[in-house]
This record gives C-alpha cells, sequence and structure tokens, in this order.
C-alpha cells in the first residue's frame, strides 16, 4: 500500500487462424518459456520478457491463473482501485481472452471451458465475497468510447453521450452513468451480454466481429465488514471498521490497425482514426509514464477521453495487468512487433496503490 509497484504485463499469443494456415502463413512468434518469447522472421531477430507468456496451446483457464487475475479480483475486494486491460491489433484475441467466444454461438451458449477472464473473475468474486462472509455489495457499469464519445452500454434506448468530468477527490469520472446492482453470476453475465450486444461493432477484412470501440465494465465492490461481536453501545456494523471500496475493471481496447490492411473506407475510416488517435494518446502517456518517477514531465491524459479514464489505472493509485495480444502469423509482424515494444515499455510504469 503506498509503495510503488509495476504495471504487470504478460503475454497471449493466438494459434494461427484456419485462414492463416491455409494460406500457409508462417509462424514467426515462438514461446521459450519462463516469461520469454523470440520473434524471428526475414530481417528480426528479437527476444522480449514479460511477466508470463501463453502460447496458443494454453487454455483460457491457464491464463486466469498464470495471470495473476485471481489475484487481482482478491485485491479489488480489498479495496483496492484493479484494472486488466487487453491490448493489441485487431483480430489478436482480445475480446476472446476478456470473454470467450461469445459473439460466434449466440444460439448456443459457449463452453464454460472457453469463459474468459470476465466471467472467471466474477465467478471467484461471489465465491470469494461468501467465503469471506462479508456482505459485498456488487454493482457493475458498462461504458464504451465510440468516436471521442462516452457512452452507457447499461441504459435503456438509444446509446447518448455521457460528460467526462474531473474533481479533485474522484479524478476523471463519467457523470450520470447507470450503475446496476447484482447478486448472482447468472445476473452479471447477463448484464455482460446486454452491454456488448449494444456495443458498436463492424465486420472487416480482419475480423468479422470487430470491436469499433473501447469498452470498460467495472464492478463497484463496497464492503462492510460486519463485527460479529459489536462492542456495548455501538450499532451493528458499527463505526470500528470503515467500509472498503474497491473496484474491478476490464478494459477491451478496439485494435490497432492500418488503414489500408483493413480496406476501411468513410464511416469505418472515421472510426478507424480515432480509435487510432486514442491509442496514440495512451502509448504516448505510457512512455512518458514508463521514466524514472523523478524524471517525469506532464503526463497528457487529457489528450484523449480512454487516456482520461485510465489515469488512475496507470499512473495513479490503480493496480493494473495488461494483457498484450498478438498473433503468430508472419503477415502480422510489424504489428505484433509494436505490440510487443509497447508492452515491454508499459513495464517500466509503476502506480502507487
Ligand atoms: P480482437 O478482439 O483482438 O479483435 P478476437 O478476440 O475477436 O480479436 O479474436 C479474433 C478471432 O480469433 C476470433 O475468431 C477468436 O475466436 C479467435 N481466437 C482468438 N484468440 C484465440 C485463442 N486463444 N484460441 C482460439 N481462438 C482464438
Ligand atoms: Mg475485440
Amino acid at each position: 500500500e503506498g509503495r510503488e509497484t509495476r504495471l504487470r504485463v504478460v503475454l497471449r499469443v493466438r494459434p494461427l487462424t484456419c485462414t492463416e494456415t491455409r494460406r500457409g502463413d508462417q509462424q514467426v512468434v515462438h514461446s521459450l518459456g519462463d516469461g520469454a518469447v523470440h520473434v524471428s522472421a526475414a530481417r528480426h531477430d528479437a527476444t522480449f520478457g514479460f511477466s508470463a507468456v501463453f502460447d496458443a496451446g494454453a487454455s483460457q483457464e491457464a491464463v486466469f491463473e498464470g495471470s495473476g487475475m485471481r489475484q487481482l479480483v482478491e485485491l479489488a475486494i480489498d479495496g483496492f482501485s484493479c484494472t486488466v486491460f487487453a491490448f493489441g491489433q485487431t483480430g489478436s484475441g482480445k475480446t476472446y481472452t476478456l470473454m470467450g467466444p461469445l459473439a460466434q454461438s449466440e444460439t448456443q451458449p459457449a463452453s464454460p471451458a472457453l469463459l474468459g477472464l470476465m466471467q472467471r473473475s466474477f465467478t471467484c468474486l461471489l465465491e470469494q465475497s461468501r467465503s469471506r462472509g462479508s456482505d459485498l455489495a456488487l454493482s457493475a457499469s458498462y461504458l464504451e468510447i465510440y468516436n471521442e464519445q462516452v457512452r452507457d452500454l447499461l441504459s435503456p434506448g438509444p446509446p447518448c453521450a455521457l460528460p467526462l468530468r474531473w474533481s479533485k477527490t474522484r479524478g476523471f469520472y463519467v457523470e450520470n452513468q447507470l450503475s446496476v446492482e447484482f447478486e448472482s453470476l447468472e445476473a452479471i453475465v447477463s448484464l455482460l451480454l446486454q452491454g456488448s450486444q449494444r456495443r458498436r461493432t463492424s465486420a472487416h477484412a480482419l475480423n468479422r466481429h470487430s470491436s469499433r470501440s473501447h469498452a470498460l465494465l467495472t464492478i463497484h465492490i463496497r464492503g462492510r465488514a460486519v463485527s460479529a461481536h459489536p462492542a456495548p453501545g455501538e450499532g451493528w456494523g458499527g463505526s470500528a471498521c470503515p467500509s472498503k471500496q474497491g473496484s474491478l475493471c476490464f478494459v477491451d481496447l478496439a485494435g490497432s490497425e492500418r488503414v489500408k490492411e483493413t480496406g476501411s473506407s468513410g464511416e469505418l475510416s472515421v472510426e478507424a482514426n480515432s480509435i487510432n488517435r486514442s491509442l496514440l494518446a495512451l502509448g504516448h502517456c505510457i512512455s512518458l509514464l514508463a521514466k524514472p518517477r523523478g524524471k517525469r514531465t506532464h503526463i497528457p491524459y487529457r489528450d484523449s477521453k480512454l487516456t482520461r479514464l485510465l489515469a488512475r489505472s496507470l499512473g495513479g493509485s490503480g493496480i493494473t495487468l495488461m494483457v498484450a495480444c498478438i498473433s503468430p502469423s508472419s503477415r502480422c509482424l510489424s504489428e505484433t512487433l509494436s505490440t510487443l515494444h509497447y508492452a515491454s515499455r508499459a513495464r517500466r510504469v509503476t502506480t502507487r496503490p
């Protein structure tokens, strides 16, 4: 608490897709074990290190257990602001890692083995809250940033833009966002599904269900440590135990992409440009934050809505896990290298939880 803590960065390499295999793409990314990964292609030969590397064979469960996600859930229950964000090129497996293959199977539910970090965290959260015997009040909010507008994915009706404000006590926050209470796994999973269906997606060359927005699902955890033996004269759940307020935020970033590769034009290229602009702002903040604290200059969080909303997770009092996702294919080499450099830089970023 209060000490500098590094961002935890893990890497996930997805398997080659059928299309990639069929057209004979070379696999250029190889896991070396112990958190090391090697990229070898024509003119490139580089090794990168992370807290953990999950290769094509890694199951969803292995990613949950090996990434430190379980500990993050526990820290959120203890009152910390925790964030996990998935980052990488379009089609690299961000949504798959966070939610599993939801979109492809709307008629039949996904197999439990394929559930992503989010559903696994919800289960863990609800189990912990039961076993600790403390009564936790849980609620969820779900937002997307689409073309630099913040929209509520849980409120009914057509999406409308919500104002993003700043206050001394709260930092950046979204005004009037809906927060829905839940007590069961079914309830929170159904909120996730409802919200995800309202999310802005478009089909393009690299991914049939490509997310065109950044989505942030936040679980708010309010705990009251109810004392078993209240002191005489002290009310039930008296002032002896201040209430803890933690949060757990899942960020599914829209993919970085180059407009010419995705065949985007018109409205799609407007989207792509605003996605790229906010990812660039995020990258810029991360580079500056990666410098030692004494040498840091002003961090331009205000450059985009995304960086404002992530300010606390990146440079403030949050605890953050970053899951960098890449494709192993030779065709994705330049985006893969850029994700790897970005992720390596993020490992030097520290916060003070
Ligand atoms: P992104 O959200 O980064 O754009 P997706 O998560 O939608 O990418 O993944 C793109 C495609 O690759 C999807 O069809 C998804 O099912 C598949 N995929 C991604 N990661 C894996 C994985 N680890 N194992 C199997 N299939 C995967
Ligand atoms: Mg996605």
